[in-house]
Order: structure tokens, then sequence, then C-alpha cells
């Protein structure tokens, strides 16, 4: 497994100004292709600070990733530091000048002559291009350690990671990710309910179980490593579904509602939403979705009574004798909203999501869900518990959960 480790530069990372993001960007990016991160530091722009780290760093590791202090301000260090650090003069780079001049008229943007600070780099570095801003990145191999120098710019260090250091790192790992994570997504079983319904299973050998939480999915990490690592996975895959695939409602870097929408899309179904308790949630989570608009009709926030018996035609007769909070009203809003938009599916949510509000026969996370489609009428009533927040979230999931079904 390769030894990597993370330094953050920056003063606004340590005065509180900003949060470092970076370090858990790249902490993700390389995750997600079998890479782990041994070591994260962060330092202020303080060149001798920032070179005695990169020593250190270059000492213990193999890999070093260096994020931010390349801007062509006088607070940027980073270049600096990095040819004092390991003996090197700081000299201007023809190749970076040249990157450099380029992106400002590609771009039609003034060159201040301060960019120009923004080639002066270590001695005999490689250059990393960077597509997206104008400090070029750099790279020095300093005995066995591979020092990768990225800009600060969010954007612009993700895009480098992605070119610069993944291929490299897969060079020095030998093509094979060391590791391979499947992500199964749960809803509707606790994280010890899902570890006792796999009790007993014989994965195959080599494959490791994780369990993380993404409120209100669990997340079952299937890890494998070495070359026939996806085969291993896919034949523990298919061990897992066959016992708790009914609560499996996404997997790998695909969401809930990101796994609807695809569903949605390739059925070519149209959907419109009647939202009570969720107050849009479920459209809003839909409509971050790029491509919404090709399944999506609309959603009606409906959450007075009035709303209800105005926009959903919901009898007034329900809405007092059963109340809105009912397994009839939130029938009578799929239907009412299905009718006046003709979409194929609409699916309604009611429900009490508290702190207050409840009662003895309906307290507190009683929530009421209904579909009503061409071929299908349902609706069905649950009890969920939580704090506002988390039976709304819950409720979202399952309203999105009729739909996928
Ligand atoms: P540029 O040439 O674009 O200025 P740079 O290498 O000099 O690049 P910095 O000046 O250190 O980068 O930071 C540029 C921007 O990126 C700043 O807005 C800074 O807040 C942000 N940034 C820097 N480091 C991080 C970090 N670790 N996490 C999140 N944001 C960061
Ligand atoms: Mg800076």
């Amino acid at each position: 497994n390769l030894d990597i480790a993370v330094l953050a530069v920056g003063d606004e990372l340590l005065n509180g100004e900003i949060p470092d993001t970076n370090t858990a960007a790249i902490a993700r990016l390389l995750n997600a292709c079998g890479y782990r991160i041994r070591e994260g530091r962060t330092l202020p722009d303080q060149e001798e600070a920032i070179a005695a780290a990169l020593r250190e760093l270059a000492g213990r590791h193999q890999v070093v990733v260096v994020t931010g202090g390349l801007g062509p301000t006088r607070d940027d260090l980073t270049a600096r530091a990095a040819a004092r650090a390991f003996g090197r003069q700081l000299v201007l780079n023809d190749e970076a000048l040249a990157l450099i001049r380029a992106f400002f008229r590609d771009h039609d943007l003034e060159m201040d002559p301060r960019n120009e600070k923004q080639a002066l780099l270590p001695h005999k570095c490689t250059v990393l291009p960077n597509l997206r801003g104008t400090a070029p990145g750099f790279l020095l191999e300093q005995e066995h350690c591979l020092l990768l120098f990225f800009p600060g710019v969010p954007e612009e260090m993700e895009a480098m990671v992605e070119a610069e250091l993944l291929p490299r790192l897969d060079a020095l790992s030998g093509g094979h990710p060391p590791l391979c994570e499947r992500i199964l997504k749960i809803f509707g079983l606790s994280e010890p309910k899902t570890e006792s319904l796999l009790e007993g299973l014989a994965l195959p050998e080599g494959v490791s179980i994780g369990f993380g939480v993404d409120f209100p999915l669990v997340h079952l990490k299937l890890r494998a490593t070495g070359a026939a690592a996806e085969e291993l996975l896919d034949r523990a895959e298919v061990q897992v579904q066959r016992r708790i695939g009914d609560f499996i409602v996404a997997r790998g870097r695909e969401t809930l509602p990101q796994t609807v929408a695809r569903l949605l899309s390739a059925s070519g179904l149209t959907l419109s939403l009647a939202e009570s308790c969720t107050g849009g949630l479920v459209a809003a989570w839909l409509t971050d979705i790029p491509g919404a608009s090709t399944f999506f009709d609309r959603g009606a926030v409906t959450y007075s009574n009035q709303a209800k018996n105005d926009w959903l035609a919901v009898s007034k007769r329900i809405l007092h004798d059963q109340g809105a909070v009912s397994e009839t009203c939130a029938r009578a809003m799929a239907t009412g909203l299905r009718q006046s938009t003709r979409t194929d599916i609409t699916v309604a949510v009611t429900g009490i999501a508290g702190p207050d509000g409840g009662s003895e026969d309906k307290p507190v996370g009683t929530v009421f869900i209904a579909l009503s489609a061409n071929d299908a009428e349902q609706a069905k009533g649950y009890r969920f518990s939580g704090s506002r927040e988390q039976i709304r979230k819950i409720s979202a999931c399952m309203a999105l959960e009729w739909i996928r079904r």
C-alpha cells in the first residue's frame, strides 16, 4: 500500500477564515481509487516551517501532496520553501512561464507582471499544467519520495489530482489500485440489523465488510484487494443481494435521488409530487440533479388544509373527518394532483414531523405516503422516530423509495 501524506498550506486555514476542504477532497478522490492518506498536516504561509515539514514528510512517505501557496502574491511561499527544503535554486521556469502566458491569452485576460512570480520554481522540477487557473503545479523527485505541488483553489486542485496525481499513483502501485471498495446503500435497516441479517455469510476469501451511516441510509462497504478484486466484489455483492436485496436502494457513488432520477429518465415516465410535512424536500433533492426536467413535472407544497383543498382537491370532508394526516388524505392528495397534472406518477406525503402536534392516536412521526399511477393506487402509514429533521428526511427517502419500486 502506498504511503501518502498531504500538506495543506495557508494562513487562512489556521486563522478560522476557511476550513481545509482540500485535504478532505484529496482523501475522497484517492479513497475512491483505493488509496489512503497516512498523514495530513496544515501549516501557515511560513517559508521555514513549510521547508522543514517538506523535508520531514519526504523522509517518511513515498508520496507527498501539497496544496496552496502557489499564488502570485507575496504571501504565497510554497515554491520558495520547496527549493529551500531540498537545497535547490529558485529559477524562472520557461515552461511554466509559457503556460501562464498562454492561460491569460486564451482567457483574454491581461497579465499582471506579478503573475510571472508563479513561474519561479525549484530547479529541475517537472511542471504540472493547471488547465483551470494561472498557477501551474510542479513535481519534485527527492530520493524515494515524489512530491506534488498543487494550487490551493479547490476546483483547480481537484482537477489536477485527477489528471496528475492518480495516474502517477497507479503507475507506482503497478496499475492495480491496492484496495477496491463497493458501497451498497441500505434504507430501512439499522447497522446492527444489517449485520445480523448478513451473519454467517461465507463471502469470498479476501473480501471484508465495513459499515457507515449517512442518515437515514446505512452504507455497507465491501472491500477487496488485488488484481481479482472487482470479480470478488461482484460475487460478494450477489450474496449480499440475496439476503438483503430489498433494502439496497443505491450503489456506488449514486445517491437514492440519483438512482430514482436515472430510473425515471430511462422509463420515460413523468412525476409530480404533493408534499406536506417534507415541505418540498423530495422535489429539492430531485431537482438538484441535472436533467431532472426530463421526468419531473411539478411539486406542490401543500402545508395547510386550505392548500390541500385548493390545489389538490382534497375534500373538506376528508380533511375534517380523517384529518390531513391520514391514509385517506394522502391518497386524495396523490389522485387529486395527478388528475390535474396528468403525470404518470404522483406521490404524496403527509405527516407529523414534530416536535409538537402529535396526539395519542397520531404521535409525532406518523407519516402517510400515497402513490397514484395508471395501474396502481397505494397508500400506507408509517411511524418514524427521531428529530423533526430526521423524520422529514426519512419521509422523503421513503417517498423516493416508493417511486423507485
Ligand atoms: P492561486 O494562484 O490560484 O492563488 P494558490 O496556490 O496561491 O493558487 P492559495 O492562494 O493558497 O492558492 O489559495 C487560493 C484559494 O484557495 C484561496 O481562496 C484559499 O482560501 C483557497 N484554499 C487554499 N487552500 C485551501 C484548502 N486547503 N482548503 C480549501 N480552500 C483552500
Ligand atoms: Mg495562499
